[in-house]
């Protein structure tokens, strides 16, 4: 039985299936009518405890805890692109994330150009008509490059393209990218957050964006 004082620090859930009186309530946990988890790939109670930990450190409306950081760049992949769509990147982004844009975004008809993300309007000029989002990394990794998130955030919140930041090279404590216009942050938590080599996890959090995560990172 859970305990009815509040555990000093949380408790790890090893279950990944939850027992239920009757089908009601499965339907209203399922429907997010009731408190509860049913099935450990939707979320578990501990994921829930990251994601509002990391949403509230962002100052974003919520957060997806993702299994890598990986895990977070496909989830957006397939949750925000269809065929057709373009992304405008940053030349030195991460070299998976560039590669994974770059050969299964291709495979996909998800067309990807990079660009000096140090220039602002480098950026703005590559935006075409089908460009759903630009990707950035607030400080690249390695290369440590700053892009100026207010320079460009105004004109594409105007045409309702995605800002996507990988801030997993700042943390929260050092850079809050949706103070500065990001819709959606993404971090690894394998790096600083994690800090000792001994975890690999990500998160999403969402600030003014459409993308409303998917069931399967
Ligand atoms: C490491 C890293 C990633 C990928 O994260 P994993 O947890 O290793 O999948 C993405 N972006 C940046 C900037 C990284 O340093």
């Amino acid at each position: 039985m859970p305990s009815a004082s509040r555990p000093l620090t949380a408790p790890i859930y090893q279950t990944n299936v939850y027992v239920f009186e009757d089908m009601d309530t499965v339907e209203s946990v399922w429907e997010h009518k009731k408190p509860g988890f049913v099935y450990g790939r939707y979320g578990t109670a501990n994921h829930t405890m990251l994601e509002d930990l990391v949403a509230a450190l962002e100052g974003a409306e919520a957060a997806v805890a993702c299994a890598s950081g990986m895990g977070a760049t496909t989830a957006l992949l397939f949750g925000l692109f269809e065929r057709g769509d373009h992304v405008v990147a940053a030349r030195d982004l991460y070299g998976t994330t560039a590669a994974f844009l770059s050969d299964e975004g291709r495979r996909l008809g998800i067309a990807t150009d990079f660009v000096d993300a140090t220039d602002a309007a480098g950026i703005l000029a590559a935006l075409r008509d089908n460009t759903r989002a630009v990707f950035v990394e607030a400080i690249s990794n390695p290369l440590l490059r700053l892009v100026d998130l207010p320079a460009i955030a105004g004109e594409l919140s105007r045409r309702r393209i995605e800002l996507i930041v990988d801030a997993s090279m700042a943390s929260p404590a050092v850079l809050r990218p949706i103070e500065h216009g990001a819709s959606i942050v993404m971090h690894s938590l394998t790096k600083f957050i994690s800090g000792h080599g001994d975890v690999t996890g990500a998160w999403c959090s969402a600030g003014r964006t459409r993308w409303r995560g998917c069931a399967t990172p």
